[in-house]
């Protein structure tokens, strides 16, 4: 396997070190093959929001395994996991189920397209939205510049349709939009960004990025692929009251099994093949197995809503962390829900360039010092932290108490 992982980040290239190899997870737990445990800041990118291995979530598991894994065919399950992502997320009028949160941002991308007959897209630069094509540039030098590949193997006259803009700066999205705008099909964005560490959106960028799109007939995509079901239960869109015209989904809404979704405004969404000419399909999209995961643990977040509680106790772990580092270590923290960030920077960042500024230095000692005391946070400055209801005080505590030994305080 290249770099001897399935996915990039996993090498922990970032740190300048060697992945941990896991042979099985339990509630706030992962378990290496080497038989050492790791307090397990991750959750598989989102999904483990009530930790690992959850009786519940497994027993919905095998009894669907027992029913047949994969039909190909329509299955009731399919409309009620539907439904019930409706019920907490209204913008949602219509909903298509795939694999993964590229393949549903990558559709989402299309279908605007394809319903504008426009070419153009806006992103933000630190926003990851999966490895389309199409959503792999970042900004050139000037905001105004047209996007550049970042990746070789994407074809330039594809990514000149893309053009990157610095999250959360209003000045420079007009100055964008103002020049393309009779071309613009979509703007999108991650609202809560957690792909560059975890950065809120400002209420009025996000607010401007909504009125400018509908005044201009654009399509406005929230990618909740992250922060769908992990910041609240509504997502993003119900923190902000910001209704988008297109949603894409992923992480949390499969339970831990790989799925995707996507969907909104009735109208756009009936541009979509069968109903409409835009083409998506997908053979085992809306598997049986995936939304039996996925059906339990969006049942599970709507009986509990452990938003609130998951926020405080992150809080409580990153004001003590803060409390235990060093005084002249510069550090900063955020948090909504079950997702949160921290770097090594005296004022937090409120964009890309401020989340490069700050430290890799203190960020790959402090990530290799808790890896090597049981504590697994992500292995970049440029991933967010997860936090799930199985992190109990207790063990919030332990963590907290290890912090301080690394630090001598
Ligand atoms: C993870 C992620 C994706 C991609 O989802 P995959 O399932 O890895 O393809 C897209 N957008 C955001 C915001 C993500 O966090």
């Amino acid at each position: 396997m290249p770099g001897g992982v399935n996915s990039p980040v996993r090498a922990f290239g970032n740190v300048n070190s060697t992945p941990i190899f896991i042979k099985r997870a339990s509630g706030a737990y992962l378990h290496d093959v080497d038989g050492n445990d790791y307090v397990d800041f991750i959750g598989s990118w989102g999904p483990m929001i009530l930790g690992h291995s959850n009786p519940k979530i497994i027993k919905a598991i095998k009894d669907q395994a027992d029913l047949g894994t994969s039909y190909g065919a329509p299955t009731e399950a399919e409309t009620s996991i539907g439904e019930l992502i409706r019920s907490v997320m209204p913008s949602i009028e219509k909903i298509r189920m795939v694999n993964s949160g590229t393949e549903a941002t990558m559709s989402c991308i299309r279908l605007a397209r394809g319903y504008t007959g426009r070419n153009k897209i806006i992103k933000f630069t630190g926003c990851y939205h999966g490895h389309v094509d199409s959503l792999l540039i970042k900004a050139g030098s000037g905001v105004s510049t047209f996007g550049l590949p970042d990746s070789p193997g994407i074809p330039e006259e594809l990514a000149r349709h893309t053009i990157s803009v610095p999250f959360n700066d209003i000045n420079a999205f007009l100055e964008v939009f103002e020049s393309i705008k009779s071309e613009l099909a979509a703007v999108i964005i991650e609202p809560i960004a957690g792909n560059m560490g975890f950065i809120p959106g400002d209420k009025d960028f996000l607010e401007t990025l909504r009125i400018k799109t509908h005044e201009n007939g654009s399509v406005l995509i929230f990618d909740e692929v992250m922060t769908g079901f992990r910041v609240s239960l509504g997502g993003a869109q119900e923190l902000y009251g910001i209704t988008p015209d297109l949603t894409a989904l992923g992480k949390v809404i499969g339970g831990g099994l790989p799925v995707g979704a996507f969907g909104g405004k009735a109208e756009i969404m009936n541009f979509l093949a069968p109903e409409g000419p835009v083409y998506q399909a997908g053979t085992l999209s809306g598997n049986p197995l995936a939304v039996a995961a996925g059906k339990c643990l969006i049942n599970e977040l709507i009986k509990t809503n452990p938003y609130d509680e998951l926020e405080a106790n992150a809080n409580y772990l990153l004001t003590n962390i803060k409390d235990e580092i060093n005084k002249e270590i510069p550090f900063s923290f955020n948090q909504i829900g079950g997702m949160f960030g921290f770097f090594f920077a005296n004022e937090f960042p409120n964009n890309f360039d401020d989340v490069v500024a700050s430290s890799d230095k203190y960020f790959e000692s402090f990530f290799k010092d808790c890896l090597n005391q049981g504590i697994y946070f992500a292995p970049s400055k440029y991933e967010a932290g997860f936090i799930s209801t199985k992190h109990t005080k207790k063990i919030l505590d332990e963590v907290i108490n290890k912090v301080k030994v690394i630090y001598g305080t």
